[in-house]
């Protein structure tokens, strides 16, 4: 394909190949026309499954982007080096709109994070060794790799971790522990951000590596969540040897890897306008579900409906206004808006959805499209506190973009040997 085709152009190709490829959705096919009653209603923000359901549908999202793969629509803003089709944010969002009317496998969040965080990091700080048995296969998720950065005492203060990384000739023993570790359990790999020299400040004595999960000494152990998947993981790591081969970017650089991949997860400028493939429920899904309760023309439900979708669309303008801004670069701390929109976007849902459906919400009536509300209003709060909390990014916001003064830093400047902890 031409790298230099018309947005026009390259629509009606995808639109042939997906019809060919795919199988269109038949009552939801386009998310604002959802015929009540008819079809599945999914709001989930996480997945609540056994491991090998987990697995079978990650299996199958990996399928899809192998398949989209043959023709480089998995990667289309990627450079044809690494298979993708080097073309705009425009052509990519015109496959997605296409996509969004075939039923192609639900989101998951290591998916996501394997070809949306750390392809382009591992693009960005890899070797070129790295970036040829790294990045294509990320970007199709042919392998996984999951984020280990969170320790039980380093989630907000990240740079605070103590997962400890001792050089020792060729190789580094690591040691300690990582906690939230999302799909640990699926990942072939893992991002691992650990300390590599305690007598430095603490932003500067860590250092990134990619590293097998298999490796001796990991074991990983899931956590049960209140939404009844287990999609996190607790990680630990004892005597276990890796290469230096394995680093990931320079020694001491490992916060710089660390805020690239974070940039990225806040990212959300390649979001839909209309938040219609984000997790947990939509827009649309709200107001059918307003309709089918019949609550649409109580003045107060109108007036929360309308909040709902003046945030959904506003944000839809934020993204796209991100997204031109962007140009291909380094996401900054500009992401921190459009995470900040996305979470705020899904509490409001949690909230007006729990209006709309009162008891219905708790007791299963078995009317449908109802009690399954309660899997998004239990996991939007997830993703208040995932790749940074609301209150991490208003910091972020205050203190980078609008350079209000920083907040006191007791820590700045010591040994991270000698903080009190
Ligand atoms: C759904 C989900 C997926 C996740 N996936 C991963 C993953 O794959 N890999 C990984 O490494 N981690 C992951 N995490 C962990 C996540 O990054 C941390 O939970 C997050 O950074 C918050 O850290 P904490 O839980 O230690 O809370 P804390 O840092 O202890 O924060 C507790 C509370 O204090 C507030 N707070 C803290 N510092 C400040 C401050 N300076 N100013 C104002 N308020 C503050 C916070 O906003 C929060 O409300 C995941 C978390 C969730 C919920």
């Amino acid at each position: 394909m031409s790298v230099s085709i018309s947005v026009e152009d390259f629509t009606a190709q995808a639109a042939a190949w997906l019809e060919q490829h795919g199988t269109p959705k038949v009552a939801d096919a386009m998310p604002r026309s959802i015929v009540w009653g008819e079809g599945d209603f999914s709001v989930s923000v996480f997945h609540a499954l056994s491991f090998e359901d987990e697995r079978d549908l990650l299996r199958d999202a990996q399928l899809w982007a192998a398949k989209k793969a043959e023709h480089g629509y998995h990667a289309i803003t990627w450079s044809p080096e690494y298979g993708g089709l080097g073309l705009s944010k425009e052509h990519a969002r015109a496959f997605a709109r296409l996509e969004r009317g075939y039923q192609v496998p639900p989101r998951h969040e290591t998916y996501s994070v394997t070809t949306g965080l750390i392809a382009p990091t591992v693009e960005l700080f890899g070797t070129p060794e790295q970036k040829e048995q790294f990045v294509a296969a990320f970007l199709q998720a042919e392998l996984l790799c999951c984020q280990l950065f969170s320790e039980p005492g380093a989630g907000s203060d990240l740079a605070a971790l103590g997962c400890k990384a001792e050089r020792d000739g060729d190789e580094w023993v690591l040691n300690g522990q990582k906690v939230w570790s999302s799909g640990a359990q699926f990942s072939e790999w893992g991002e691992l951000i650990a300390r590599s020299d305690p007598d430095a400040p603490k932003h500067k004595g860590l250092t990134a590596f990619l590293i097998p999960m298999d490796l001796p000494g990991i074991e990983i152990r899931p956590i049960k969540q209140m939404s009844g998947g287990t999609s996190f993981n607790e990680v630990f790591f004892n005597d276990c040897r890796v290469p230096d081969t394995m680093r990931l970017g320079p020694e001491g650089e490992g916060w710089k890897v660390a805020l690239t991949t974070l940039g990225f997860e806040r990212d959300k400028s390649g979001d839909a306008a209309d938040g219609s493939a984000k997790a947990g429920g939509s827009w649309s899904q709200l107001l059918a579900t307003a309709q089918a309760i019949g609550v649409t023309d109580d003045p107060t439900m109108r007036q929360d409906l309308m909040r709902v979708f003046s945030h959904v669309r506003v944000e839809g303008f934020l993204n796209r206004r991100a997204a031109d801004l962007a140009k291909g670069g380094t996401p900054g701390p500009e992401g921190s808006l459009g995470k900040l929109m996305w979470t705020e976007g899904m509490n409001l849902i949690s909230d007006v959805a729990s209006r709309v459906l009162g008891p219905r919400l708790v007791a299963d009536t078995g009317q449908w499209g109802t009690y399954a509300w309660g899997e998004h209003v239990l996991g939007a709060p997830g993703y208040r506190i995932a790749g940074g909390s609301d209150e991490v990014q208003r910091n972020i916001i205050g203190e980078r973009v609008l350079g209000l003064p920083g907040e006191p830093r007791v820590d700045k400047g010591i040994p991270w040997k000698d903080v009190p902890r």
